[in-house]
Formats: structure tokens, sequence, C-alpha cells
């Protein structure tokens, strides 16, 4: 028996070892819920990251190719700033996001990173660059130490602690029976939105990439949860190349730069304070949100008052 055992486990391991590439890209694919369409090209060299600058340079794009999505855009996210897009739903916003992580190419124009066309470097190297918090963060079906530890091969756990309590999510583990090795996921614990969303931001400052892509939840938070994931969100684009898709406009504020999207093109740019004098579509978006703020608050007021 023993003699058997062996050899099986030293194949079992050496199986791992080599497919831990493949598994952790498909790991990756259902985490992010995206297909994979690109391929990359025999031999393409690894991305060289320098300081992170990232330029889209008139990307047109379509899903279907008789509905465009993005008829021209075009922006720089220069390193270590955050840039902020904000549109109606439907506007292309996450798409933005998906082509700089190359889920599709592009079918018109290019983005690039520190110089380098995207296309032309391959992708598990572009992918370790990056950094994603998502909408809609999907957990493995395991203990919640290895969702955040999945950041980075090898973190110890200590590191996953200490980037969960930077992600201000170390108190809600601190509270649930098994602590870190509480198994969450479909079988699992269920979390809720926020928090998922901060186990993905532990996620990623480990990865501790040079770039972030923030795509902000929609899921109405309320208050408290939203000024926690924000101090979350605060801690882990700090000086790191950030291309933020804003749902809440109170986020977008200290943005270097703002995009309003529109129609697959780029409608209103610049920051805050300079959108907010066009008096154009961002500053309506403000007055609707303060009138929808406004009424929020009288209705809790009055139901207070029951
Ligand atoms: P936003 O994030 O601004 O709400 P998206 O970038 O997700 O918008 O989507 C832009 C448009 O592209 C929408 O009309 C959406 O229905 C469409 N779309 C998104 N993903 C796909 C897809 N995989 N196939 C076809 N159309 C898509
Ligand atoms: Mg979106």
């Amino acid at each position: 028996m023993m003699q058997l055992a062996i050899p099986l486990n030293f194949i079992g391991t050496l199986y791992r070892e080599i497919s831990t590439g493949l598994i952790d890209m498909e790991a990756m694919f259902k985490l992010l819920d995206e297909p994979q369409e690109v391929v990359d090209t025999p031999g393409a060299p690894d991305l060289k990251v320098g300081q992170g600058a990232v330029a889209f340079k008139d990307v047109v794009f379509s899903y279907d190719a008789d509905r465009p999505i993005l008829k021209g855009v075009s922006f720089e996210v220069p390193a270590g700033k955050t840039v902020a897009i904000v549109g109606p739903s439907g506007a292309g916003k996450s798409t933005i996001s998906r082509l700089l992580f190359r889920f599709y190419d592009v079918k018109g124009g290019s983005i690039e990173i520190d110089g380098q066309d995207i296309r032309h470097v391959n992708q598990a190297s572009l992918r370790r660059a990056i950094g994603m918090v998502p909408q809609d963060t999907v957990l493995f079906n395991d203990t919640i130490a290895y969702n955040i530890g999945y950041g980075r091969n090898g973190a110890s756990r200590e590191e996953v602690e200490a980037a969960a309590e930077q992600a201000q999510i170390s108190a809600f583990i601190a509270s649930l029976p098994q602590g870190y090795d509480t198994e969450v996921g479909e079988r699992g614990l269920k979390l809720s939105g926020g928090e998922k969303q901060r186990v993905a931001i532990a996620r990623t400052l480990l990865k501790s990439p040079p770039i972030l892509i923030l795509d902000e939840a929609t899921s109405a938070l309320d208050t408290h949860t939203e000024r926690e994931i924000q101090a979350a969100l605060d801690e882990v684009s700090q000086n790191r190349t950030t291309l933020v898709i804003a749902h809440r406009l109170s986020t977008v504020v200290g943005a270097d730069e703002i995009l309003v999207l529109k129609d697959g093109l780029v409608a209103e740019r610049g920051n805050h304070a300079e959108l907010m004098k066009l008096k154009g579509l961002y500053f309506g978006m403000w007055e609707r949100q303060k009138a929808a703020d406004a009424a929020r608050d009288q209705l809790a007021k009055v139901l207070e008052a029951e």
C-alpha cells in the first residue's frame, strides 16, 4: 500500500504544479463571471509595467456588429491618478473595464498601458498588473480565509488578516462562529453584497496591483455600509492608477478627472468643480441625487415620528 501511495501522491503534486496556471485562469473567469474570448498571439511578451499609466485611444467597440457600444472613446489615467466614469445604465461603463482587462479586443483604436498596446502582450502578465473589484463578487465554496488569500499565492494568515483589517471586514469575520475558517459561498454562509465586496477589496489589497478597476455596487447600501466600503476603497486606490465606475456621485468628487459617458461617447469631462459649472449632464445628475436624498430623509423622519 505504502509503495503505491507515495508515487500517486507525487504525481498529484506534479499535476497540480503543472496545471496551476490553467486553474488560476479558469478560476478567475469564474470569479468575474466573464467569457474567455481573446487568444494570445504565440510568444507574446510580458507587459512591462512601469508606473501603470493607462490610455484609451479612440476606442470603438461593439458586442454585436449592428449595435455600437463605444463609438470613439479617448482618455488617459496618468500613473497613480483616479479617473471616474459616470453615466446612465447601459452606457458602456462596465464594457470599458472589460476591455482594459482584455476580456474582449477593441474593434477600433487601441488601449495602452505604459505605452504598450495590450493586444501585443500576453494576458497573464496583463492581468497580474490589474486588480478588479467587480460589481458582483463571486465567492468560492471555501473558507473566508481562502477567498481573501486567493489574491496572492502563498499569502500567510497574518497577511490575510491584515488585508481584511484594511478592507474593513475583520470585525465582521471575528463575529462569525468559525472566524476565518467559516465556509462561505453557495454551499456555506451567504454574505451580503457589501460583505462580498469587502472580501473582493481585501483580495485586491493582497494582490497589490499597480492598476485598479473598481466597478461600484449599484445595490442600495445603507449609509453605514456605504461609508465602510468607501473607506476600504479609498485605502485600496491610494497611490494606484485607478479607474472607478461610479454609481454614487459622492465617490467621484475627489477624482482627478470625471468622464460622463453617454450614447457611446464621452459627453462631458473635467473635475467635479468644472463639471458643476457646465450645468450640463453631470450637474443634472447631482440635482437628481440631491432631490432623491432629500426625499429619503423626509421619509425617514415621517417613519421616525410614527
Ligand atoms: P453600463 O456598465 O454602463 O451599465 P455595460 O457596459 O454593461 O453598461 O453595457 C453596455 C451595453 O452593452 C448595454 O446595452 C448592454 O446590454 C450591452 N452588453 C453588455 N454585455 C454584453 C454582451 N456580453 N453581449 C451583448 N451585449 C452586451
Ligand atoms: Mg455596469
